[in-house]
């Protein structure tokens, strides 16, 4: 069988194809299923022995929607909106359907989802599936904190309703489990009410880490939202020199007449596409540095109050069409790690003074920080949590690891919506309820029929 070659075993039609992450990384070949009916997606789960996953929209970076050699099925066909109660705010669709067309539809009735991640591609399967965290999370906890109930297709086929009181186990399991409980099929979500699409907020500029840290405590209690871009090339005094983003859904009277009127209504301008795989030599330390700077200037020159529109706040990334392509065709890994807030300071200067010695740039550095968290295996703890992208390279691998026996050692964690890489050993001593999410795998899932690349790699299922 060729790559590309579109087979047709059993009735559901499928495509032998490669497939990887945001990340590019890695890149296996695969069976694609597409399923459009429900029927479908039973038979493609229950009609072959070989294990397969679900696939939202691909936007996690590593290997957790990639099943090498194996099957996976993509929800994003099976997609309808099914009904939405304007007093409760809950919203009833089915797995496919994403975060933005949400948006498209009901922000102008004045609702938004409660949980957003850094782009609207995702999936409501993807976001219950890594449980996914926002910019609100110091208030709001996570994507799993606001969903009502799900169904969950099981390997026998068999639908079963999860909430918090009727079958608990599968219903926290499945949240971060990154698929391998069952297919997240339908859910139930709370969304949040809002009247426009303004974050009323402020830009702060931090000349080191601990202005950085301070902004956070400062600011966290008076705004929802906050998140800070690093730039992670500055040293000594300079170290995490930032600027912190902070916000909170603007009511009518706070905005300028001229928005008074359609509180709703912002513009959208053109997306630019990023058409090709860069080459490897725009990535260059140098040119990875004089971006930073260029970056931290120009938060310097706009730092104040400011009126943000929802997209540039929350999504600034997705103004810009297959901007991964940047990062040429090895593709790049993002890291992203959490400590224990009582170890955050010391853990954010131990990273970054690692990456400054290795001369190791990321385009992107992120500082969130994390309150409260439930769940068996999703990630947030509270504590403050850094992003970064770094291109494949010679060393890479081995660099990461350091990071995750610093990040480790403080009692810390890796996000495996955002891993491409991470050993076994690792994963297990850094999530302590790992037997107990085993335990209820075992008794949904006896025969591993639900497996990706990722579970493979980290021992959530067997070789
Ligand atoms: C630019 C960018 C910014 C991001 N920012 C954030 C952020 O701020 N916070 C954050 O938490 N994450 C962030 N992410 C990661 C992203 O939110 C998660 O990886 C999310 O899971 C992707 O959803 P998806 O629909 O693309 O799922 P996929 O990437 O296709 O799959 C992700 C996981 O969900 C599982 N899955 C998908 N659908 C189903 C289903 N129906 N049933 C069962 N399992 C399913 C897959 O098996 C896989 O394990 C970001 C990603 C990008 C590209």
């Amino acid at each position: 069988m060729n790559p590309g070659d579109d087979q047709d075993r059993s009735a559901v039609h499928y495509k032998h194809t490669t497939l990887s992450g945001w990340g590019h990384f890695p890149a296996l070949d695969c069976d694609l299923y597409r399923p459009e009916k429900v029927s479908e997606l039973a038979e493609i789960v229950t009609g072959n022995s070989s294990s397969v996953i679900a696939r939202g929209s691909g936007r996690a970076y590593g290997d957790a929607a990639v099943n090498g050699g194996n099957r996976v099925a993509c929800l994003t066909r099976l997609s309808r909106m099914l009904a939405f109660d304007a007093e409760s705010g809950i919203l009833r669709c089915e797995a496919g359907v994403t975060l933005g067309e949400i948006i498209e539809v009901f922000m102008r009735r004045g609702f938004f989802p409660a949980v957003v991640p850094g782009t609207r591609f995702v999936t409501v399967g993807g976001a219950i599936a890594a449980d996914i965290h926002g910019k609100s999370h110091h208030r709001d906890s996570s994507f799993g904190a606001h969903v009502k109930s799900f169904t969950l297709m099981l390997a026998s086929g068999e639908i079963r309703r999860c909430t918090r009181e009727e079958n608990s186990d599968l219903f926290w399991a499945t949240l971060g489990g990154m698929g391998l409980t069952g297919v997240i099929m339908e859910a139930e979500i709370v969304l949040r009410r809002v009247e426009s699409a303004w974050l009323q907020g402020e830009t702060v500029v931090a000349s080191n880490i601990d202005e950085a840290i301070e902004a956070f405590e400062r600011f966290d209690p008076i705004y929802d939202n906050s998140v800070a871009w690093i730039d992670c090339l500055s040293k000594g005094s300079a170290l995490g020199r930032s600027a912190l983003d902070v916000g909170s859904f603007a009511a009518p009277d706070g905005l300028p007449s001229s928005k008074r009127q359609q509180p709703f209504r912002i513009s959208h301008p053109r997306r630019p596409t990023v058409p090709f795989n860069f080459p490897a030599f725009t990535l260059s330390g140098p040119m990875v540095r004089t971006f930073n700077s260029a970056i931290y200037i120009n938060y310097r020159r706009s730092a104040g109050h400011k009126l943000f529109d929802y997209e540039s706040f929350f999504f600034p990334l997705d103004s810009i069409g297959n901007w991964n392509r940047i990062y040429g065709r090895r593709g790049f890994v993002q890291y992203q790690c959490v400590w224990p807030l009582a170890e955050s300071r010391a853990g954010l200067i131990e990273t970054l003074e690692a990456i400054t010695n290795t001369g190791r740039g990321s385009f992107l550095a992120v500082l969130k920080k994390f309150g409260q968290q439930q769940g068996m295996l999703s990630f947030p703890i509270p504590g403050y949590t850094l992003a970064l992208d770094f291109p494949v390279a010679d060393g890479l691998m081995e660099f990461l690891e350091r990071l995750d026996a610093m990040v480790l050692s403080r009692g810390g964690r890796v996000y495996l919506a955002k891993d491409a890489r991470m050993r076994a050993e690792t994963f297990a001593a850094m999530y302590p309820k790992l037997a107990e999410w085993q335990q209820v795998k075992v008794s949904a899932d006896p025969s591993n029929r639900f497996s990706s690349s990722l579970a493979r790699r980290i021992g959530l299922s067997p070789q």
